[in-house]
C-alpha cells in the first residue's frame, strides 16, 4: 500500500480533528470515572499535532508516525499520552515506507504489545487496549478490511467497555462504580479508528 503525501495528510488531520471535535464527549466520559482531563489532554495533543501538519506530510510513513509520538508524549500528559505516545512510536518503528496490510497488522501487533509493557496492563482491564486488540484481530483476519467493518468493531469494542471493571488507570480506583460508564480511552481510540475509516471511504 502506498501512502503518499497527500493520503498521508489527511490521515493525520482527519484523526486529530475528530479527537479534537469529541474533546467534550472524552472529557465527561472522564467526569464518570477519572479526573475529567482526557478531552483536555487529547486535544492538546492533536492541536499540537495538528500544528505540524505540513513537516509531518513531508515525512515517511514511518517517521511521521514516531514524530507523532513523540509529540503526544510531550504534549498529552495523564496516563493516556505516555501510551498513545508508545502506540504511535511502536508503530514508526515497526511499519515499513510502504506496508502491505499484513505488515500493518504486524507492526500494530507490536505497538499494542509495547502499550501492554508500558501500561503493565493487558485486555479486559477497562482500557483502551480493549479496543486496540479486537480492531488487531480485524486486521488480523482481513489485512484489507471494509472500513465500515473497522467502524463497527472499534465502535462496539468501546461500547463492551461499558459493563467491565476497571482494573488499570485512573479507574481502577472506584472499583465496582467503574461499572456502567464506557472507558475515556477506549472512546478515544474508537474516534481514532472511525477517522481512518472515514479516509478510506473518501470521506473527508
Ligand atoms: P489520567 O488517567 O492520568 O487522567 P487520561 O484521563 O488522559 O489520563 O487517560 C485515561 C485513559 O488512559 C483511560 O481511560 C484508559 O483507557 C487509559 N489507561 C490508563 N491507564 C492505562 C494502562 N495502565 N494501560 C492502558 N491504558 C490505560
Ligand atoms: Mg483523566
Amino acid at each position: 500500500m502506498t501512502v503518499d503525501a497527500r493520503l498521508q495528510k489527511m490521515l493525520i488531520e482527519t484523526v486529530a480533528q475528530q479527537v479534537i471535535a469529541h474533546a467534550d464527549e472524552l472529557t465527561r466520559l472522564d467526569q464518570a470515572i477519572g479526573d475529567g482531563d482526557h478531552g483536555i489532554n487529547m486535544r492538546r495533543g492533536f492541536e499540537a499535532v495538528l500544528s505540524e501538519l505540513p513537516v509531518l506530510s513531508e515525512k515517511s510513513l514511518p517517521e511521521a508516525l514516531k514524530a507523532i509520538g513523540t509529540k503526544l508524549v510531550m504534549t498529552v500528559g495523564g496516563a493516556s499520552g505516555p501510551l498513545y505516545g508508545t502506540l504511535f512510536l511502536g508503530l514508526g518503528r515497526a511499519l515499513p515506507v510502504e506496508p502491505s496490510g499484513t505488515a500493518i497488522a504486524e507492526a500494530l501487533a507490536s505497538a499494542i504489545d509495547a502499550v501492554k509493557a508500558r501500561g503493565k496492563s493487558d485486555v479486559g482491564q477497562k482500557t483502551m487496549l480493549d479496543v486496540l486488540a479486537p480492531v488487531l484481530e480485524e486486521v488480523r483476519s482481513d489485512p484489507h478490511p471494509l472500513p465500515e467493518r473497522l467502524r463497527a468493531v472499534a465502535v462496539a469494542a468501546a461500547e463492551a467497555t461499558i459493563p467491565m471493571k476497571a482494573i488499570r488507570g485512573r479507574a481502577s480506583f472506584l472499583g465496582e462504580r467503574s461499572i456502567g460508564h464506557m472507558d475515556p480511552g477506549a472512546r478515544s481510540t474508537a474516534l481514532m479508528v472511525e477517522a481512518i475509516a472515514d479516509v478510506m471511504e473518501g470521506k473527508t
